[in-house]
């Protein structure tokens, strides 16, 4: 019995640690989103077209307004669905750019020129680009 408990804990942590990486995953990559979002849509879609036929017997014709309705949704709105999951891809990667960037420059030791703006060494004493006194 012990073993058996054993066992079912294993599978249990095993099965929520793969939970949570998956999460994390989709979650912190943009492109791993999009995808998964695209092949839950197709999965639907697949679902819907496989049980087309039970659903329109259990249902007879609400059932096959139903399907032909969520079809046509599917048909006219999956492309802006996974064209909006793709332009939030690539949203998110702007701005983890944009993160990435401002962290960059921190770290860099850098201050602007107030006469031109441009980049310069913290400690120069003279602008590099357009040789004012700083
Ligand atoms: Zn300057």
């Amino acid at each position: 019995m012990e073993v058996f408990f054993t066992i079912v804990f294993i599978v249990m942590f095993v099965a929520t640690a793969a939970f949570i990486v998956f999460g994390f995953m989709t979650v912190f990559n943009p492109n791993m989103r999009s995808k998964w979002v695209g092949r839950q849509l197709q999965i639907h879609k697949k679902v819907l077209e496989d049980n087309k036929e039970t659903i329109k017997d259990i249902n007879s014709l609400g059932g096959e307004v139903a399907v032909d309705s969520l079809n046509d949704i599917l048909d006219k709105k999956g492309d802006d669905m996974k064209k909006a999951a793709d332009r939030s891809a690539e949203l998110s990667k702007d701005s983890i750019k944009t993160v990435t960037r401002s962290i960059k420059e921190g770290l860099k030791d850098e201050i602007y020129c107030k006469h031109c703006g441009d980049a310069i060494d913290a400690d120069s004493k003279f602008c590099k680009h357009c040789g004012k006194r700083l």
